[in-house]
């Protein structure tokens, strides 16, 4: 109950005295009684009262000694009332006299309700309330002192401020107070220069816990699981439950994202032992984290909630249990609107083009086939990267969009070396997220139709990866494909961890080594092995093999040792303007082939 109510109760119990008190001189003057008589009743009510009220009621002499004591001031302070008599009132009140004195309570006015610390008599303090009024008896007057033992309520208090500010179940800090803890580490750090990292923690394959065990093991592991974490972190740091199976862990102070990444890999092994949940029941659990950065990715609670939230999504959705935000990944953030904003505009203002880089065929020594790459310089942002405005489009969904337009470029620039009498084929790149599109076939077929190109000097190239991630049904796309008449390439090979049986089954024409191994080749004994065995697994398999990333001279001598097909790289030639390639063909000393007579 709050100090209002406690006047307002105060205030009825004196009306309600006041009318008792009326009634009572009324029909005592009807009976004829005295003055006096009325007086004596009267002093005979209000001493019952104040003995049977729970609040302690004193009198105190201005020279602030106790003059009289209640039952309930002898319960409230523990003295006797005897021992309360005549003690001065700072024993039982220790801020009694700063109290009267700060308020300018003379013998004349009084003090509405303070908070104040007792003293009870073997020295323990409790907060009080006290009100102070002042009582005229002739011409001397006096203190009238109410006070209430209010620790009861401090504690209630303390409770429901404990509950608004931490989770239930786990008794771990919730939503609010990890905001608050926040926003007080990042007032620190910006003092002190250093970074504050935000981790979001969500369990893998939760709901099925949940739903085939029961909510009670759900709640069980998470118990379980918040001690771990609590035993992971460092006291300075602080581990929240936001609800469900969603944790977050606030580290006020680290060097750096390295920092950030060790203190994420410690809360992962938190997960290396099963979860002991009964005798019989042992559950092993996983789970990914996500990892933001203030100030690198934003400098407020909300911000790093907001990034954390991304990159443990990222990591949900991936293979990478440990991810940190990425704002070119961030479909959110506001590069990443503007690029899915404006993309499509950009293929429909011919902003998006499309660059291609030479491949050296090494037996003939002869520029053979080229890579269609695309380019996008954005009149704000400069140039974007494919890797980015791709992941964009497939995130925001015009990925069919920007094939349409590949397929139309590289039919365009088939028919125009055609016309050139140059014998080169072309390769472009599929996104992994239109492997599976049926559509993609028979759009192809229809626009491969309207030209009169051999589909064998097409290429498409798709990554190991895209492949691998639902093997089936990559194998029965591919078949639509290769029907066309057309060549497919796996692309980034090495990166993917397909197995040789698989590849065997898949109507492929090309292999291209992922460039990662082809930079190691000269100076790695593992990649010289990765790229020799795959040189040989592909020529086994009926495959061509293409190594990319071929960025000097003694790349393409090893490679030609190794008897690889096709080298494309920097060393060559990076990806040039049809115009530039033009140019190219002329000025290099290198031969392209043509069109026999
Ligand atoms: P990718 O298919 O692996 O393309 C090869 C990338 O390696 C290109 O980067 C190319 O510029 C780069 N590269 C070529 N030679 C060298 C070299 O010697 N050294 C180094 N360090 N890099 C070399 P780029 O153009 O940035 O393309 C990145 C990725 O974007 C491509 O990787 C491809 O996956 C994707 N991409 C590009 N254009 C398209 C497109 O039209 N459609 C789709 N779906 N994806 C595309
Ligand atoms: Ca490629
Ligand atoms: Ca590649």
């Amino acid at each position: 109950m709050g100090r209002a109510d406690y006047s307002y109760l105060l205030r009825q119990k004196g009306s309600a005295l006041a009318g008792y008190q009326r009634r009572m001189v009324s029909e005592l003057q009807r009976r004829g009684a005295t003055l006096a008589d009325v007086q004596g009743v009267q002093l005979d009510v209000m001493g019952k009262v104040v003995e049977a009220t729970f609040d302690a009621v004193l009198t105190i002499k201005p020279d602030g000694r106790i003059e009289t004591a209640n039952a309930a001031a002898a319960r409230t302070f523990k003295y006797s009332i005897d021992q309360l008599t005549g003690l001065p009132v700072a024993k039982i009140l220790p801020h009694f006299n700063e109290l009267v004195a700060a308020e300018n309570v003379h013998y004349a006015v009084g003090l509405g309700h303070r908070e104040t610390v007792g003293n009870v008599y073997d020295g323990k303090q409790f907060p009080v309330d006290i009100v102070i009024d002042v009582a005229r008896i002739g011409a001397n007057s006096l203190l009238v002192l109410v006070a209430r033992d209010i620790t009861e309520l401090r504690e209630q208090q303390k409770q429901l401020e404990h509950q608004a500010l931490h989770d239930a179940l786990t008794g771990l800090p919730n939503r609010v107070l990890l905001a608050n803890r926040i926003e007080h580490a990042l007032a620190l750090a910006h003092r002190n220069e250093n970074s504050v990292a935000l981790m979001l923690l969500d369990l893998d394959r939760f709901k099925e816990v949940n739903d085939t065990l029961g909510h009670h093991v759900g709640d069980l592991l998470l118990q379980d699981l918040s001690l771990r974490l609590k035993d992971a972190i460092r006291a300075s740091d602080t581990v929240a439950r936001l609800g469900g199976d969603e944790f977050a862990i606030l580290l006020p102070m680290v060097e750096d994202e390295n920092q950030a990444h060790e203190m994420a890999s410690r809360v992962m092994d938190v997960f290396g032992a099963p979860f002991q949940l009964s005798e019989e029941l042992q559950l092993e659990v996983g789970c990914s984290i996500g990892i933001a950065m203030f100030p690198t990715h934003g400098d407020d609670a909300a911000k790093l909630m907001q990034c954390a939230d991304v990159a443990m999504y990222a990591a949900k959705s991936g293979s990478v249990k440990i991810m940190h935000y990425d704002s070119s990944k961030d479909t959110n953030s506001l590069r990443q609107l503007t690029i899915s904003g404006e993309l499509r505009q950009s293929i429909q203002d011919k902003l998006l083009t499309m660059e291609f880089q030479p491949q050296l065929d090494l037996s003939q020594q002869v520029i053979c086939s080229v890579e269609g790459l695309a380019r996008w310089r954005h009149p704000r942002l400069g140039y974007v990267s494919p890797d980015e405005f791709i992941k964009n489009a497939e995130q925001a969904g015009i990925i069919r969009e920007l094939t349409q337009w590949t397929f139309v470029r590289a039919l365009e620039q088939l028919t125009e070396w055609q016309n050139q009498n140059l014998n080169l084929s072309l390769a472009i790149n599929l996104s992994a997220k239109l492997l599976q599109d049926n559509q993609v076939a028979d759009q192809l077929k229809e626009m491969l139709s309207g030209y009169s190109i051999r589909p064998q000097l097409l290429t498409l190239e798709i990554t190991e990866s895209a492949l691998m991630a639902d093997p089936e049904a990559a194998r029965e796309a591919l078949k639509k494909l290769a029907n066309l008449g057309i060549k497919l390439s796996i692309d980034d090979f090495g990166t993917g961890y397909s197995s040789l049986s698989y590849l065997q089954k898949l109507p492929l024409d090309e292999l291209k080594i992922d460039k990662s191994f082809v930079f190691g080749l000269l100076d790695s004994h593992n990649d010289g092995v990765i790229v020799r065995s795959t040189i040989d697994l592909a020529h086994n398999l009926g495959l061509t093999v293409v190594a990319e990333g071929v960025e000097s001279p003694e790349h393409i001598e090893t490679l030609a040792h190794l008897e690889c097909d096709i080298a494309q790289g920097f060393c060559i030639s990076p990806a040039l303007t049809p115009d530039l390639l033009n140019q190219w063909i002329v000025s290099s000393n290198r031969t392209v082939a043509r069109i026999a007579a």
